[in-house]
């Protein structure tokens, strides 16, 4: 029977059973969407990486021999819809199937399925095969518990799929090396390769992007995207990663430093959430890389597999079972706009000013920067999670929903009342200190609090302990924070939160 099988911009996945054989009574339909291209406002690599992806994709699929319809932006008009554009499709083909793989998104999923569910061709919809979970596997797994711990989760995964394991025991004795992990880096050792680049030109995109009025923030340099966009450049960077900064990754994945954006991490996570890569070919090549090379420990390797198949697999696991009202979490009713200099990286605080412009130049920060400065800030300074989502959603070349939910509002926000995380991560000036060289050249000084000079974070972070006596203090792992703050003197707390409310209301000015 003739079958149309749609592809949206995240289910590149070359190795999907769908694309072993080649079939006369098949086409494959991928279309540049307005719609992905404007549910929030996107950096311009994400819009510019998503389409070379696709385009590459297509040209892939063609090479292979199957039928594909491909469209641009210039092939339709902008007012019609996805369904639309779909139905006149299958009609103008005459299509007697319609098949999809299933759209990690929410919002897309259901769309997707109402689509179907009106049409009187024949329907059906298939699994990505890109991940080690099906989506129930996290609510089976934790079904009728009222806590969802990671590391239970994780250590089920390296059991069930037996990575890192010898005779039913973690490999090296531990499930973790977390305490391991906490180094700051130098600029001196150990010495960083230059980035792989890949150089991918995107001057046809950006000119088809603006002659359609597609408004987008953030920096593009050379008109060039440097993330891989098919697998054979995803597989070079993979193989970078393991040979070049695997055995570094472990050690410094929580440190920051003003001249490296990337250090140790893999910056795999565009091809991976494109599902250009699979997340079992990266964690075969990262395990076979240290059973292959002894200067990999590990720490490094556990540390590196844990966010792939720990972190990945779990927030998506959580995503599904509490979507849609997930969305919606607000547990301290904040509702303040962001800043200005989250679009523009004006901000004399130098760890934001780096972490931000940082996530404008490349669309992309690394963990400890989304988490520790940027997440830590708005969580601070009372920001609305709705503007935070909007604004992580946008700004990052590997934010899809699915992902990015879990991480913004529950890791980051906290906005979930404590789903993901079992408190929330704030630190004062200290911890960033701690981990970077961001505080040397900062005009701020660290040691003070209330000081016209003192590091915004220190205000902060004990103004919103204060705030939060009711909700928070009752933690078991916050009882040792509510103790230092109960040793302030009353004058003392009182010129923290007028500081701390200067901050908060005027963050432009600091
Ligand atoms: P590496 O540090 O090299 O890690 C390897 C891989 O592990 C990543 O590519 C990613 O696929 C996976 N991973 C690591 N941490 C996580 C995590 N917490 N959740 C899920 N996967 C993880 N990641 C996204 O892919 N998309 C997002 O939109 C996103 N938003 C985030 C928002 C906030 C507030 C925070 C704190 C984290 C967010 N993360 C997100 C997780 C993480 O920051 C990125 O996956 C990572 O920085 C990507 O860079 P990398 O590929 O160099 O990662
Ligand atoms: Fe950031 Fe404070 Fe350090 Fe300045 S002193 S870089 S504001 S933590």
């Amino acid at each position: 029977m003739k079958t149309l099988r749609f592809i949206l911009g995240d289910q590149l996945n070359s190795n999907h059973s769908w694309f072993q054989e080649v079939n006369d009574d098949v086409v494959y339909c991928m279309i540049e969407l307005h719609q992905e291209m404007n549910y929030v406002k996107h950096h311009i690599q994400k819009v510019v990486g998503f389409i070379l992806a696709m385009r590459s994709f297509n040209k892939t699929l063609e090479e292979a021999g199957h039928q594909t319809i491909y469209k641009t932006l210039n092939d339709y008009d902008k007012k019609r819809s996805l369904q639309q554009l779909l139905e006149s499709i299958i009609t103008e083909n005459n299509f007697e199937v319609f098949q999809y793989l299933e759209p990690d998104e929410y919002r897309l999923d259901k769309q997707l399925k109402d689509f179907s569910k009106q049409l009187s061709i024949k329907t059906k919809v298939f699994s990505t095969e890109h991940f080690y979970t099906d989506r129930t596997d996290f609510s089976d797994f934790f079904k009728n518990k009222k806590t969802f711990l990671m590391e239970s989760f994780y250590r089920e995964m390296r059991k069930r799929f037996n990575i890192l394991m010898k005779n039913g025991n973690p490999l090296g004795g531990e499930w973790n090396y977390d305490q391991e992990n906490r180094n700051k880096w130098s600029s001196k050792s150990p010495k960083i390769p230059n980035e792989k680049q890949f150089n991918n030109d995107a001057t046809e995109v950006l000119k088809m992007l603006e002659s359609h009025g597609v408004e987008t923030f953030g920096n593009i340099a050379d008109n060039e995207f440097n993330y891989p966009v098919n697998h054979k450049q995803a597989v070079n960077q993979l193989t970078y990663f393991c040979n070049n900064l695997l055995q570094y990754f472990g050690d410094y994945q929580d440190a920051m430093h003003t001249e490296e954006v990337v250090l140790f991490h893999s910056k795999l996570s565009f091809a991976l959430n494109t599902k250009i890569l699979s997340a079992a070919t990266v964690v075969e090549a990262v395990t076979e890389a240290f059973y292959n090379n002894e200067q990999i420990s590990i720490n490094q390797t556990e540390g590196f597999v844990r966010q792939v198949i720990g972190w990945r697999e779990y927030v998506r696991g959580l995503y599904w079972m509490k979507m849609p009202d997930y969305k919606k979490l607000n547990y301290f009713n904040y509702n303040r706009k962001l800043p200005q200099f989250f679009w523009d990286g004006n901000t004399k605080m130098n760890c934001l000013k780096h972490a931000i412009n940082d996530s404008l130049d490349n669309a992309y920060a690394h963990h400890i920067q989304r988490l520790m400065v940027i997440g830590n800030y708005a969580l601070l300074t009372e920001r609305d999670p709705d503007e935070v989502d909007n604004w992580y959603l946008g700004v990052y070349v590997d934010a899809i929903e699915w992902v990015q939910l879990p991480n913004t509002r529950g890791m980051s926000q906290y906005a979930d009342g404590g789903i993901m995380a079992t408190k929330p991560y704030i630190s004062s000036g200290n911890y960033i200190n701690k981990m970077s060289n961001y505080c040397g050249t900062c005009k701020y000084n660290l040691k003070t609090k209330t000081e016209s000079d003192s590091c915004p974070f220190n205000s902060l972070y004990w103004n919103f302990l204060d705030e939060n006596r009711e909700k928070l203090s009752n933690n078991r792992r916050m009882k040792m924070m509510y103790h230092h703050l109960d040793k302030l003197s009353h004058e003392a707390s009182q010129k923290i939160k007028e500081r701390a409310y200067d901050i908060i209301n005027s963050p432009d000015d600091y």
